[in-house]
């Protein structure tokens, strides 16, 4: 083994996005889900329904309440057992702080097809729009860095696909599905 080096390679990195949520400065004009659905509309910035937000406001003015919460990940069926937060004196409801597009609540689902909607950090953007368009810094982004594994991107978009799929047949059944396929398999 004399003079032979052995080549270590570095770790590839990744970019984590984080998004800081100060409840206390967010005054619940609901500016971010205007341009977060402005900018996922077809075409981008066609049509602005913040039902296609994928940053929804939990707001309770009556009791100076404002939650800001980001779509998360899909899930087929509601929790069981839900919390409930106090936190300086306000109390917050069941689900507040949960990100799931869940069958519990009209939140974090495309309006006309009924698909779970999860944040992509505006990819493709330099800054998050939400982010961007909050004139009361109750939204900041923090960046850090980390070893990435190479297959992550591909078990993500596996992930992402698959979540997809399961929606549609919940929605539609799968043999509809199927059969949609088939006869777009055909028209190729
Ligand atoms: S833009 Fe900022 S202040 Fe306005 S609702 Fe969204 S998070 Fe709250
Ligand atoms: S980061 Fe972009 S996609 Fe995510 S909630 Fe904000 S505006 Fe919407």
């Amino acid at each position: 083994m004399t003079g032979d080096k052995i080549k270590k390679t570095e770790p590839q990195k990744k970019t984590i996005k984080t998004i800081k949520i100060n409840v206390d400065k967010c005054n619940g004009c609901r500016a971010c889900e205007m341009i977060c659905s402005a900018f996922h509309a077809a075409p981008k910035y066609s049509s602005n329904n913040p039902a296609r937000s994928r940053i929804r406001i939990i707001r309770e003015p009556l009791r100076d309440l404002y939650v800001p919460v980001y779509a998360g990940e899909y899930t087929v069926s509601e929790c069981a057992g839900r919390d409930k937060y106090t936190i300086d004196g306000k109390e917050y409801d069941e689900c507040s702080f949960c990100r799931a597009s869940c069958p519990s609540r009209d939140e974090f689902k495309e309006p006309d097809s009924g698909l779970p909607l999860k944040c992509d950090m505006c990819e493709g953007e330099e800054e998050p729009l939400c982010v961007k368009w909050c004139m009361h810094d109750a939204l900041i982004l923090e960046e850090r860095q980390e070893d990435a594994e190479d297959t992550d991107s591909r078990k993500e978009e596996q992930e992402d696909l698959e979540i997809g799929l399961e929606s549609l047949a919940d929605k539609f059944g799968m043999d509809k599905i199927l059969d949609v396929v088939a006869r777009m398999n055909a028209k190729d």
